[in-house]
């Protein structure tokens, strides 16, 4: 791309219906947001548990700057790992039941560090189709053989680690899938990790804070977390409300992260104030269970009530609910008459989803009231009227 090309290929963008636009929110994240000006009603965040703007997050965030100011003012391995980051890794680890556990600034970088720490170009990655676009990032930046699968289809799976020579095997899958709201079937995966002797790499980015009876993610569908195979990833900016990631695993494995991550190593070490407003938040996911529980209701409600639309709804029981409209034009079109209504979900189109596949996003939030999701149902049902 040269400089006079830009403009061309963005022109290009909008006839296909592609061109990404932002929108500035004024006031604090929720489910309902002001947004250029104007209040919404939000059914696109991943603040599925409403924690974003908890004052018991924000109160540990501002007495902790007032303590310790804002700037980690180094990396991890010089002099900006803090103490509050230290107990914050012991306590996750903890959460998720894993020997240990790394904090990293984003998920993103998570594993584009993860991955060549592990992997070079004798390795194999084997991936979901769908997996997040971080987790083909990171497999391309290590340099192994990317080798992608149907999505879902262990049958496929097991002929390529069959047929694989590499040295090192990595598995790596979304638990909850980002756009479609699906599991991964993490015990028959984990089965395939040992049998074909292979890591086995879980991007709980939806799950964590959300599956689980106490929200400690997609690892309560697993018996044996005392795998050395097992790398776990969860985000701190979804359920959590904050911002991060943390990898957990074995204690080895973390040590070696820490000396060989590159997105760890040279990179300057989250604000500490982040660290005590994720551990104020892992408090209030563990105990208030009410907040899982409603979500649940809200998802039984927004099934029933989008029930007969021309425009279904993909198989999710998460709060990732995603409507299959397909084409990117009639996906544009509907966000924009929703959002003319008061209510903003967003349109997902390529190449974030296969082509023909472009959908509304919805995701539902604990902060979200049934009459909320009925609001919602009924702007639907008064699209398709009028279609
Ligand atoms: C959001 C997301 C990430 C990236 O996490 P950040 O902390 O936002 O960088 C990684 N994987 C999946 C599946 C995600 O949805």
């Amino acid at each position: 791309m040269t400089p006079d090309q830009l403009q061309p290929a963005l022109a290009e963008l909008d006839t296909q219906s592609l061109r990404r636009v932002r929108r500035v929110l004024d006031g604090p994240q929720g489910v309902r947001v002001t947004i250029d000006g104007k209040p919404y009603l939000s059914f696109s965040s991943n603040d599925y548990l409403g924690l974003a703007n908890h004052p018991a997050l924000a109160d540990a965030a501002s007495v902790t700057a007032a303590s310790v100011g804002v700037g980690a003012g180094a990396a991890h391995l010089l002099t900006g790992h803090h103490r509050l980051h230290h107990e914050l890794e012991a306590e996750l680890a903890a959460f998720v039941g894993l020997p240990a556990a790394l904090l990293f600034s984003t998920g993103y970088m998570a594993s584009l560090g993860v991955l060549p720490a592990l992997l070079d170009r004798h390795g194999e990655v084997f991936e979901d189709k769908l997996n997040h676009a971080s987790l083909v990032d990171a497999a391309v930046l290590s340099r192994a053989k990317l080798t992608r699968y149907p999505h879902l289809d262990l049958v496929t799976l097991e002929q390529r680690l069959a047929s694989s020579t590499a040295k090192v095997k990595l598995i790596a899958t979304d638990t909850v899938f980002s756009m479609d709201g699906d599991l991964a079937p993490l015990v028959e995966l984990q089965a395939l990790a040992q049998r074909y002797d292979a890591w086995l790499y879980l991007d709980d980015a939806h799950g964590f804070g959300v599956l689980g009876e106490r929200g400690e993610g997609a690892l309560s569908q697993l018996e044996d977390r005392n795998d050395p195979r097992l790398i776990y990833l969860a985000t701190l900016g979804k359920a959590v409300g904050v911002a991060g990631a943390f990898v957990g695993g074995s204690s080895e494995l973390i040590e070696w992260l820490l000396n060989k991550a590159r997105t760890y190593v040279f990179t300057t070490a989250q604000p500490p104030m982040l660290a005590a407003a994720v551990s104020a938040s892992l408090r209030l996911i563990a105990v208030e269970g009410w907040r899982r529980a409603h979500l649940l209701e809200l998802i039984e409600r927004l099934k029933s009530g989008l029930a007969g639309l021309p425009w279904p709804l993909m198989h999710s029981n998460t709060p990732i609910q995603p409507v299959l409209v397909g084409s990117n034009a009639e996906a544009l079109r509907l966000a924009d008459a929703l959002r003319a209504q008061g209510i903003l979900l967003p349109a997902i189109r390529p190449p974030t989803v296969p082509p023909g596949e472009a959908r509304l996003r919805i995701s539902l939030s604990a902060a979200h009231s049934l009459a909320d999701v009925d609001t919602l149902c009924a702007a639907f049902h008064a699209l398709a009227r009028h279609d």
